[in-house]
């Protein structure tokens, strides 16, 4: 009997970016900014997107879907339903939940002061804990999302206003957040104060005053013409209504720990994360990688498509040509109907080729941006040899990911990661290398502009490379050998 066809995940051998989040404030047509907005974040997530719009008499439309926001958004149908001067969106791409419908952000809820919808991208690490009182104090969840968490903190909250219950709330929350909420009356930005995931602010000049745009990332300040303003702060809530804009630091000044995979891999190249641009950050990462680990080859090779800006800079630094040696295939999307062995062995020919005129009988240098469970870089490195490069070197532009995030980036459990239970020499067996190399985690802080990693005071949340969880991990406390962390924080 042929096997049954199955669907798999071609990219599941990557971390997954989080989630987008957009709002804009006090703009014509803001649902249709957002959804330029969610379309520019479409890489933080593609598992479903969502947006809330505040029409003029005070009335909340929603829309949701499953799938990419091209096509959730794109009837006028719905796009006309969703009126108003203000909007809040969200992508998703499921860090806790299963994917339905239900738990399809932006959330939204009546309370005794009227409507609230909330876009969260991250994790809550104490939000199992959490919903477990919650749920004893007669609170029901709607969702699986941790998202919900909040909703519930804010409706019995015992303060008046709603800033004041939102505050509240994210008082009592642990982890890793980036949120916009939104009522009739203000526009709600929010980082956990640690500010592991970006949120930027930025403002877009009208005939009728200013608009107000907060978002993941300037590349979506950029796709709807507003300029940059700043990054929102670690700790920071930011308050836009009638007023103009005000900021709070419910928790104080507060010491940054931004994602630094962020640098590496999540973020698009044309963003400019916490003052950084990314795409020029990704290439002084490849030089500094070509210093740390020189090899002799012909061709640096990246690993399409977030290897290229690092290779550029290895190859630019180590004098070899860089050439396109391997050609992804946009087209296959997240999944694939494989029907028979036979096809399912082709593997990860689906997504990347080789470009054997600029491979055959040459000694090359595959350029990656990670190894997670190191199954599709083992494809990648048969692919290459098939193709005829004569020597395969593997560099790496971070270090060996050895940890779990809990703080919103979707990585396998730690017994499932490679370079958890492999030395870098029995990765380069397994993979099938000549040689196999990762940039240093000194190196990585070096090609951000520090000094090395300060060990005391680290300048980034680094913990899927040291295990330096920085944020309580509270609702895995029980489970040591998934943390697998030197420091495992209390309750
Ligand atoms: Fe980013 Fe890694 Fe920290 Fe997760 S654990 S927030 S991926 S640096």
């Amino acid at each position: 009997m042929p096997d049954m066809p199955q669907t798999v995940t071609y990219d599941d051998d990557k971390p997954h970016e989080e989630c987008g989040v957009f709002g804009v404030w006090n703009a014509i047509d803001a649902a249709a900014l957002t959804a330029l907005g969610l379309h520019a974040l479409q890489h933080r997530g593609q598992e479903a997107s969502g947006i809330v719009a505040l029409s003029e008499n005070g009335k909340f439309n929603a829309h949701r879907g499953l799938g990419l926001v091209g096509d959730t958004f794109s009837d006028a149908k719905v796009m006309s339903a969703l009126k108003g001067r203000c909007a809040v969106g969200h992508n998703r791409y499921a860090t806790t939940g299963e994917t339905a419908l239900r738990n399809v952000q932006p959330l939204f809820a009546e309370f005794e002061f009227g409507g609230l919808a909330v876009a969260h991208n991250g994790n809550l690490t104490n939000s199992a804990a959490l919903k477990r009182a919650l749920v004893r104090r007669g609170c029901l969840f709607q969702s699986s999302t941790d998202t919900e968490v909040f909703i519930h903190l804010i409706a019995i909250s015992l303060y008046g206003s709603v800033l004041d219950r939102l505050i509240d709330a994210v008082k009592q929350v642990q982890g890793a957040y980036s949120l916009i909420a939104m009522y009739d009356g203000a526009l709600i930005g929010a980082r956990d104060p640690m500010g592991v995931r970006p949120l930027v602010l930025g403002r877009l000049g009208g005939a009728e005053g200013n608009s107000w745009i907060l978002a993941s990332e300037t590349c979506a300040l950029d796709i709807v013409g507003a300029e940059f303003v700043r990054d929102i702060e670690p700790g920071e809530v930011v308050v836009i209504d009638g007023q103009g804009l005000r900021s709070i630091r419910p928790f104080g000044r507060t010491a940054s720990r931004f994602c630094i995979f962020e640098y590496v891999y999540f973020a698009r190249p044309d963003s400019i994360v916490e003052g950084t641009p990314v795409y020029e950050t990704r290439k002084r990462i490849g030089a500094e990688l070509a210093r740390e680990s020189a090899v002799s080859a012909d061709v640096v090779v990246p690993v399409p498509d977030s290897g290229v800006p690092s290779a550029m800079g290895y190859a630019v630094e180590a004098g070899i040509p860089f050439e396109l040696g391997i050609i992804r295939n946009h087209y296959v999307g997240r999944t694939f109907i494989e029907p028979t062995d036979q096809i399912r062995n082709l593997g990860v020919k689906l997504k990347h080729s080789a470009n054997r005129p600029m491979i055959e009988g040459k000694r090359v240098i595959l350029v990656d941006d990670s190894i997670v469970r190191g199954t599709t870089s083992k494809k990648i490195v048969e692919m290459v040899r098939q193709a005829g490069a004569t020597e395969v070197h593997m560099r790496i532009s971070s270090p060996p990911t050895t940890h779990s995030c809990f703080y919103g980036i979707d990585t396998p459990e730690r017994r499932q990661l490679m370079a958890a239970q492999h030395d870098v020499e029995e990765m380069a067996r397994i993979i099938g290398v000549d040689s196999l190399a990762f940039i240093s985690l000194d190196g990585l802080y070096r090609a951000l502009g520090k000094p090395g990693r300060d060990s005391l005071k680290p300048a980034y949340c680094d913990a899927c490379f040291t295990g330096d969880y920085a944020i309580p991990l509270t609702d895995w406390a029980h489970e040591p050998e998934r943390i697998g962390a030197r420091s495992i924080a209390a309750e």
